[in-house]
């Protein structure tokens, strides 16, 4: 189960974080290249006074898709509808969704990798054409009938862009890839979600907590909220660096790289039992007893990021980073050595 507080995935304590989600661009700290090229996109709608290109943002959970089509919806005046693949589970579901868009409206679809085929041969028209093709009646009297839609728009949003249909993914005027979050960033975001929950925030603490936030604000909203209530119980409610580091190395087992106790394992994993790699990433995921798919959605990104394993066609190795991480020997590596001594 993917229960660990660094997950970037929602979790149901999260659902509150409404408040907490920047409303227009302007408050949209960070990923300056998409905002950039959304800006100039918006601009250019408005201009000609049509709705919005269809739009879809790939990259690790927790990065800010979801908040980003609520913000395209308030630049764009415009309603936002939420739905993820998971849950149109039939192409009629599809079809009573889009015949309640209206001109201009987003429609948002997260996990838009995971929509089922049928339903996916429904959204090829609506979002080429704007126009649902229906078949009334059975047999050989069945007739099919094409019931044109408002231009409406399209947001979707993936953790997997490889698992985008070919024609699905060239229905997307704009694709954008969401990278982590900077450390400045970091640090903006819990200072700005520290200002709206009311928490006294140190400087030194908000650097603590960033530092451990994996360049995710879901997280780093996530590590802010902790650290209130350790603050609150042991420090008068002021989050300081101290008190923030202390919680979060010595009661959360983050180090200051932000990594947890399944990160560890998984390095370890690597080093210890498959003499560095590269091992598949299914075998790791058994050897820890974690989903696959999780390692590589939440996990496995991070590590990449931080030049800690490398990605090989036969699997996943361990770099020399990950060794100095954490304090195992580089050259106890047998593969190390020469091949034809
Ligand atoms: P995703 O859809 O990529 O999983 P979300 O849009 O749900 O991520 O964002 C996760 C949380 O992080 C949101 O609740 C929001 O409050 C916060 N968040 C995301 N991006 C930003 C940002 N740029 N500035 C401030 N908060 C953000």
């Amino acid at each position: 189960m993917d229960d660990r507080i660094v997950s970037g995935k929602r979790k149901p304590e999260d659902t509150i974080d409404a408040a907490l989600r920047p409303k227009t661009l302007g408050d949209y700290e960070g990923q300056e290249r998409v905002v950039q090229n959304l800006r100039i996109l918006i601009e250019a709608a408005i201009k000609r006074s049509e709705p919005l290109d269809h739009v879809l943002f790939y990259g690790p959970p927790g990065l800010g898709k979801t908040t980003l089509a609520y913000v395209l919806g308030a630049e764009m005046g415009v309603n936002v509808k939420v739905t993820a693949g998971p849950s149109i589970e039939r192409a009629g579901d599809l079809a009573a969704i889009l015949t309640h868009q209206r001109k201009g409206d987003i429609l948002f679809i997260d996990e838009i990798h995971r929509l089922g085929r049928a339903v996916e041969e429904v959204l090829y028209p609506a979002m080429e054409d704007f126009a649902l093709d229906i078949v009334i009646g059975k047999g050989p009297s069945a007739k099919n009938v094409r019931l044109n839609l408002p231009r409406f728009t399209v947001v979707g949003a993936t953790t997997r862009l490889a698992l985008i249909t070919a024609p699905l993914r060239a229905r997307f005027g704009a694709v954008y890839r969401m990278d982590f979050y900077s450390h400045e960033a970091m640090v903006s975001i819990i200072k700005r979600g520290a200002r709206l929950l009311n928490v006294p925030l140190e400087d030194a603490g908000a650097n603590e907590i960033a530092r451990r936030s994996r360049g995710t604000p879901r997280v780093g909203i996530r590590l802010l909220k902790r650290c209130r209530d350790f603050a609150q119980v042991r420090a008068e409610g002021t989050i300081t660096a101290h008190i923030a580091a202390e919680f979060l190395s010595n009661y959360m087992e983050i180090d200051e790289l932000g990594l947890d106790d399944v990160d560890r394992r998984v390095l370890k994993t690597i080093i210890e039992k498959y003499e560095g790699g590269p091992v598949g990433l299914e075998t790791i995921a058994a050897s820890i007893s974690e989903e696959a798919d999780t390692i590589e959605d939440v996990y496995e990104p991070f590590l990449l990021q931080l030049g800690m394993i490398d990605r090989t066609p036969r699997g996943r190795a361990a770099t020399r980073i990950a060794y100095q991480h954490l304090n195992i020997p580089y050259n106890a590596k047998p593969r190390q050595e020469n091949m034809f001594d």
